[in-house]
C-alpha cells in the first residue's frame, strides 16, 4: 500500500534517516521502533511531506508522493497525529473535530461562522468513536492530557485516511491511559478498516498493538518481521541492551 525506496535525510553532517527501503501492507498495524534518536519522527515527517527527502521515493498505492506538501497526502488517503498535543486549545472539542471536517471539504470558514449544526452528526459520530461524547462542550486545552490525545485522534479521522499515521501515541501517558489508548487505537482500526503505521518507543504499546514491526537503529532498518521474529533478533537485542532499554525487545 504504501511504500519506501532508499530514502534519505541528513540535517548537515548528520544523518537521520539513511537508505530506508520500507513497505506497509494494507490492513496491517505495523509499528516503527528503535531508540530515541534512531530516526523515526523523521522518517514519519518524509513520508508525510513535513520533510522533503534528500533522496529516495515515497510510493502511495502506486502513485508517486515522494516532494508533495502536505495537504496533498492528507488528501491521498494519510493522515497524522504529531508527537507532540496539536489541538486548538481555546476551542471546545466539538469545534476542534468541526473545523477538521470544514478544511477536509474546503470550506472557508471564519471563527464566527462556525454554525453549531454544521457537520454536526459526523462530528458527534467521531467524538463518540474516540470516547469523547461527553466532553464536547468542553475547551480543548482544559482536557487530560490522555483525552487530548484521544481529541488528535478524531482529528486525523475527519480526514477519512485509509492510513493512519501515529507517532508515538501514548507518549506522556499515565499506565491507565496508556491501556484505554491501545484499545481504541485497536478498536477505531478495526472499526474504520484502516491501516496503521506507528511509532513507539514502549515495548507494553508496541506489542500490544502491532502485528509488524520495523526496527530502526541509527536511521538504518535493522530487522523487520513479525513481533515474534523481531523480539528473537539478536541484533535487536543487541541495539536495546546496548541502550540500556528494557530488553524487551
Ligand atoms: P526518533 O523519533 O527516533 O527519536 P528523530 O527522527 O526525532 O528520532 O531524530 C533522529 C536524529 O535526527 C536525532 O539525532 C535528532 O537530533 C536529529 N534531528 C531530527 N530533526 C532534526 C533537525 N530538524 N535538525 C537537526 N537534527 C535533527
Ligand atoms: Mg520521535
Amino acid at each position: 500500500m504504501l511504500r519506501t525506496v532508499d530514502l534519505f535525510k541528513h540535517f548537515g553532517g548528520f544523518v537521520a534517516v539513511d537508505g530506508v527501503d520500507f513497505e506497509l501492507e494494507e490492513g496491517e498495524k505495523h509499528a516503527i521502533i528503535g531508540p530515541n534518536g534512531a530516526g523515526k519522527t523523521t522518517f514519519f515527517h518524509l513520508i508525510t511531506g513535513h520533510l522533503r527527502p534528500d533522496r529516495g521515493r515515497v510510493e502511495y498505492e502506486g502513485r508517486e508522493l515522494t516532494g508533495l506538501p502536505p495537504h496533498r497526502i492528507v488528501k491521498a488517503g494519510l493522515a497524522r497525529s504529531f508527537q507532540r498535543v496539536n489541538v486548538y486549545p481555546r476551542m471546545s472539542v466539538f469545534e476542534n473535530v468541526q473545523v477538521a471536517l470544514m478544511a477536509r471539504d474546503d470550506r472557508h470558514f471564519t471563527m464566527f461562522r462556525i454554525g453549531a449544526r454544521f457537520n454536526r452528526d459526523e462530528t458527534l459520530d467521531l467524538l463518540a468513536l474516540v470516547g469523547l461524547a461527553e466532553e464536547a462542550e468542553e475547551q480543548a486545552g482544559e482536557l487530560a492530557y490522555g483525552k487530548q490525545k484521544q481529541l488528535e485522534l478524531a482529528i486525523a479521522l475527519a480526514e477519512r485516511p485509509r492510513v493512519l499515521l501515529l507517532d508515538e501515541p501514548t507518549a506522556g501517558m499515565s499506565p491507565s491511559e496508556t491501556e484505554e489508548a491501545i484499545r481504541l487505537i485497536h478498536e477505531i482500526a478495526d472499526a474504520r478498516g484502516l491501516t496503521l503505521l506507528f511509532t513507539e518507543h514502549d515495548m507494553t504499546v508496541v506489542f500490544g498493538i502491532a502485528d509488524r514491526i520495523t526496527v530502526l537503529h541509527n536511521g538504518g532498518v535493522i530487522a523487520s518481521g513479525t513481533p515474534e521474529a523481531v523480539r528473537g533478533d539478536p541484533q535487536v537485542r543487541s541495539v536495546y541492551l546496548g541502550e540500556g532499554g528494557d530488553g524487551a525487545a
